[in-house]
């Protein structure tokens, strides 16, 4: 029996605690972790990560587990140099290549404590599409409805933009909230987030917890160096932000101590722990805030940002000032105030090129215009995701990721 859960956004400050009224637990395994510079996969930290998560997965809880690993891997596999510059096509296929290592060591190691695991390979188009979204979720939560191990990657091979813009760092934070988990466990081949950078500051120390990410401390994450892998201390700390925006609670902790998670679930004070925000975005507005977003922006009116953010209205046609980019109907696009402030981000009800012909017309000149009956809302209020214009500079670097 689990002892009683934490409930969505209730923070919890004691690691051992947090991992004991978790029921479902996303831990993300950097490349750093795995695999040593110019070597391939490392299989003793594999077997001994294995142990640990057989053992976070005892009783009810559910672990997913996602792995990066798989570049670095096979470029040892493939023979080539670690400080040659890659090709992407290079990347892509050293991707599979060491894809399939890095699923056989899991496969062997997990075996051992009696654990199955099932490869999972997902692109960002997949966590865009909310049909694709919410199907992912129905699949992994019948694996681990089975006890099975996930073991999640992105999908290196065909992702062209991922493989270069995308971290799993992200897909792990999308995965947490996908799962409605109530911890992500970021092991990194660093002891957690430090108060300074530490080659200008030989008495950096590291912060043991973190209420909320603030615009002071993604400054101080964006010059931190550490973390192999494409993303850095930076997108550890944007992704435990987004997860903390699910309800859900983060710790960033040093994945080459060999028994970093039996000493976390112990309760030992190691690592950043990141709470959750109090009043957290349902997973659905989440998804539309984080997952959903492409490239579009819709600028408002002066006139229309106070009814947005502080009257909760729908945004009209009248609002809009300007549409940037091309995007079809349903999409989420960025909704923008003067001076370019990110006020938020939803679900558009018009085309881009609809927009623009409709944008600072009344409702009833609509039909008119376009020559049939379309939505009121350009973006109905249940679909919109509205930002705190103080975290103005916070939101922006967490979009642009
Ligand atoms: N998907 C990449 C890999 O398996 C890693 C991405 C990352 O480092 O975040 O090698």
């Amino acid at each position: 029996m689990l002892p009683a859960l934490l409930t969505n956004g209730e923070a919890c400050l004691n690691r051992a605690e947090l991992i004991a009224r978790s029921r479902r637990v996303v831990v993300k395994v950097g490349s750093g972790v795995l695999t040593a510079q110019g070597h391939g996969l490392d299989w003793d930290r594999v077997r001994l990560l294995a142990g640990q998560l057989a053992r976070l997965a005892e009783g009810e809880r559910q672990v997913l587990l996602v792995s990066s690993g798989a570049v670095a891997s096979g470029r040892a596999k493939a023979g080539l140099p670690y400080d040659r510059e890659l090709t992407l096509n290079e990347k892509q296929a050293v991707a599979a290549l060491g894809q399939a290592g890095l699923m056989q060591a899991y496969e062997e190691s997990f075996a051992e404590h009696g654990k199955k695991v099932a490869q999972v390979l997902l692109t960002a188009a997949d966590l865009r599409s909310r049909t694709r979204f919410v199907n992912a979720r129905s699949t992994l939560y019948t694996l681990l409805d089975w006890g099975v191990i996930p073991v999640v990657n992105e999908n290196d091979t065909v992702s062209v933009a991922e493989i270069k813009l995308g971290d799993n760092d992200n897909l792990a934070a999308m995965l947490t909230n996908l799962l409605g988990a109530e911890l992500m466990i970021n092991l990194t081949n660093v002891d957690g987030i430090l108060d300074a950078d530490p080659r200008l500051n030989p008495q950096a120390q590291r912060i043991p917890v973190v209420e909320k990410v603030d615009a002071q401390l993604l400054q101080a994450a964006s010059a931190q160096p550490g973390a192999v892998g494409l993303g850095g201390i930076l997108s550890k700390v944007r992704a435990a932000d987004k997860v903390a925006r699910c309800g859900a609670h983060t710790i960033v902790a040093n994945g080459l101590k060999d028994d970093i998670l039996d000493r976390l679930q112990a309760g030992d004070d190691l690592g950043t722990l990141f709470l959750p925000r109090p009043t957290p975005l349902n997973s659905r507005k989440h998804w539309i805030a984080f997952a959903a977003a492409g490239g579009g922006e819709v600028v408002v009116d002066e006139g229309a940002v106070r009814p947005l953010v502080e009257r909760g209205k729908s945004l009209l046609a009248a609002g809009v000032r300007e549409v940037r980019g091309e995007f079809p109907e349903g999409s989420a696009v960025k909704v923008l105030g003067p001076g370019d402030c990110i006020l938020g981000v939803g679900l558009s009800n018009y085309a881009s090129r609809d927009l623009r012909q409709v944008m600072g017309l009344r409702s009833a000149e609509i039909a008119g215009r376009l020559g049939r009956e379309q939505a009121d809302e350009v973006i109905h209020r249940d679909n919109l995701v509205v930002f705190d214009l103080d975290e103005e500079e916070s939101v922006a670097c967490l979009l642009n990721s």
